[in-house]
């Protein structure tokens, strides 16, 4: 019998309407509530080379000043919600003459933040985890016009399982409607043709129409052709965010000058809570197991807590009399040392030794010389020659 061919039996899920209002309708509005107590949270990253326009967006994104630089930590209140946003720059990307890893920084600070995430994750107390994994990455792509740049699809490639990649085609004012839409034509055939991941916002069975016709208008924009601006100028007696050229106004809020519209729609009206979930269950989730799985510590289906527990015991153990037995042998070479050293010592004692008493036994007899010759009044010193008077004088 074919393993496919086992009967299961398909249990039917009976849908059951209870008589009277029970009141689990009510579970929506409880969670809401909640989500409204603890406030949210959103960590965002934005990745280009300097000067791309990135703090300006953001800036127009949030439409407030989020972003300066030094601490861009920012509590924003709307409607009594609170948005906890933390936005992550990555200077220096791509502004080098060589910019072959400029990514590699950057997925190292992703991967720390998971690190630091599962640590906290692992700890007896998880009562105060700090989230700080990066939950969507805004990649600038600046605006040539012909298609991405081997720096973009590296980054792209290096960074797509690791976070949620968002390409926007940076100060898209300086493009002609035709170009924008050749452009993105050719970034779309870019990152299929290399396989990568960009966040594109999930189908599910029970959208409503409306919802559905959103998300289709959204991925036709991909990728965003964007244009910041964080002052506001005069149309028609009206303030608006835009720029102003010889040749006309851009409006940035206006969807037929640029898709910043549908940037914000996406990453904070209607799928910021997507992204923090796909962040966390998707994302996280594959670098934690991969992460624990090379490190031998899978605890879930098939790993054994006890067989671990025996191995790191055994490895500990071995450990030990390694250790015990480098001591030893650091021991006994110091003794040998120490024994060798003595023994120079006393060979140097015994050579000084010798050669004194050899200096004295010279002095004795050359004093017992000079005393013989006194004796027989002869002037000490005095060569034995001229003394028997013979030689020159003879
Ligand atoms: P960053 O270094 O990437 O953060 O860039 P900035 O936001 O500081 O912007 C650099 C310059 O570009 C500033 O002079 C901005 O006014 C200008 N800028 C920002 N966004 C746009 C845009 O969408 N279009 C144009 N034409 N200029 C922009």
């Amino acid at each position: 019998m074919d393993i496919l061919d086992i009967y299961i039996p398909q249990i039917p899920i009976v849908k059951k309407k209870p008589n009277c209002f029970v009141g689990f309708a009510n579970l929506p509005n409880q969670v809401h509530r909640k989500s409204i107590k603890k406030g949210f949270q959103f960590t965002l990253m934005v990745v280009g080379e300097s000067g791309l326009g990135k703090s300006t967006l953001i800036n127009t994104l949030f439409n407030t000043s989020v972003y300066h630089n030094k601490e861009p930590h920012d509590d924003l209140e709307e409607n009594g919600i609170k948005l906890k946003l933390n936005v992550i720059d990555t200077p220096g990307f791509g502004d080098f003459v060589n910019n072959e890893t400029s990514w590699k920084p950057i997925l190292e600070d992703i991967e720390a933040r998971f690190d630091s995430y599962l640590e906290q994750e692992n700890k007896v107390n998880r009562k105060k985890i700090v989230d700080e994994r990066v939950h969507a990455c805004l990649y600038f792509i600046a605006p040539t016009g012909h298609s991405l740049k081997p720096i973009d699809i590296e980054f792209m490639k290096r960074l797509h399982h690791r976070v949620n990649l968002i390409p926007v085609i940076a100060k898209a004012d300086l493009l002609t409607e035709e170009e924008i839409a050749g452009f993105k034509a050719r970034i779309m055939e870019d990152i299929s043709y290399n396989k990568i991941q960009i966040y594109r916002p999930p189908i599910y069975e029970n959208d409503d129409p409306e919802t559905l016709q959103e998300n289709k208008e959204i991925v036709l924009r991909m990728p965003f052709a964007v244009v910041g601006c964080d002052k506001e100028i005069e149309m028609n007696n009206k303030k608006i965010r835009g720029r102003q050229y010889p040749w006309g106004i851009i409006d940035v809020d206006n969807e037929d000058h640029c898709d910043f519209i549908k940037l914000r729609q996406m990453l904070i009206r209607t799928h910021m809570e997507e992204l923090r979930e796909y962040t966390n269950e998707v994302l996280y989730e594959n670098y934690r197991s991969n992460k624990l799985i090379a490190s031998g510590n899978e605890f879930g289906d098939g790993g054994n807590p006890l067989a671990r527990f025996e191995e790191e015991k055994k490895a500990h153990e071995a450990k030990m009399t390694k250790m015990e037995a480098e001591m030893k042998m650091v021991f006994q070479q110091k003794v040998q040392e120490k024994k060798n050293k003595l023994m120079q010592s006393d060979a140097d004692l015994h050579a000084r030794h010798k050669e004194m008493k050899e200096k004295l036994v010279n002095q004795r007899r050359e004093l017992e010389e000079t005393k013989r010759q006194l004796e027989s009044g002869v002037r000490p010193g005095t060569p034995e020659k001229s003394r028997k008077g013979k030689g020159y004088f003879k």
